[in-house]
């Protein structure tokens, strides 16, 4: 993994300075999630420059969006190998990090890479987004929810905001049609008590295409029947 160049563009683009310890985990991340790529589908990018910009600056860049502070909350819902969740927490270690995904064997992978990492505080909890927002436990916990290649924006905002306390934040790493993707949530985000504050356009190394960073704020409480049962929220966005 090209982490000389994790490094630089984390300092230039995002004031981040990644000390010793931390680029060695990032190597180890790096080096882990590709031997696991081996024997199961974590992801398609597996070049080392791409790993590092696409996966691991792209997860960070949620900082130009987010100040983390100290036992901050976090949930990262539908997080796959551990994006955009994991990396944060590498970098951010005081915050409380709970990385939700649906498919258990990705969550295998995400015990592994956690033990490995040494992160034993980090929570990993193997449900679906619909089951977990109704869930007193983890219904409106958190200070921020973080989502990245999950579901168009309403359906996201189903995921998400039943997750945020009243005054937390969501917010969504998404591509080039952020804007438009938003325009299609406006009822979703009034139903479920979500407020558009910006969208913050990211543009990476190496990569194309401009990422947009879109952040929500939850301003009301979400309505009990949010979200809806398994499934319903793709099948029938609001
Ligand atoms: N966030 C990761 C990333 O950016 O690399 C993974 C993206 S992957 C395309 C989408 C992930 O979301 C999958 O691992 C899938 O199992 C998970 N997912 C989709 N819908 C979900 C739901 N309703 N609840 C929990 N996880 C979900």
């Amino acid at each position: 993994m090209s982490i000389g160049l994790l490094v630089r563009c984390s300092r230039e683009l995002l004031d981040l300075e990644l000390g010793r310890d931390v680029q060695r985990a990032f190597a180890l991340y790096a080096e882990e999630l590709l031997a696991w790529n081996e024997r199961m589908n974590l992801t398609a990018i597996t070049d080392p420059e791409a790993i590092a910009m696409r996966h691991f600056l792209d997860s960070l860049s949620v900082k130009l969006a987010v100040s983390f502070s100290p036992g901050m909350r976090v949930i990262d819902v539908g997080t796959g190998a551990g994006f955009p969740g994991l990396p944060l927490r590498l970098v951010f270690p005081s915050i409380e990090l709970t990385l939700l995904e649906a498919t258990t064997k990705k969550t295998l992978f995400l015990e592994h890479i956690t033990k490995r990492l040494g992160l034993s505080n980090v929570r990993i909890l193997n449900a679906r987004a619909e089951e977990a927002g109704q869930d007193p436990t983890t219904r409106e916990k958190f200070d921020l929810a973080v989502a990245r290649a999950v579901a168009p924006m309403p359906v996201l905002a189903e995921y998400l905001l039943p997750f945020c306390r009243v005054g937390g934040r969501c917010v969504a790493l998404k591509g080039e049609h952020a804007a438009a993707e938003v325009q299609t949530a406006e009822n979703a985000l009034r139903i479920l008590g979500g407020r558009l504050i910006k969208i913050i356009p990211v543009e990476l190394p190496l990569v194309v295409e401009t990422h947009h960073l879109v952040v929500i704020e939850k301003v009301a409480a979400t309505p009990p029947q949010y979200p809806r049962r398994p499934g319903i929220p793709s099948k029938r966005p609001l």
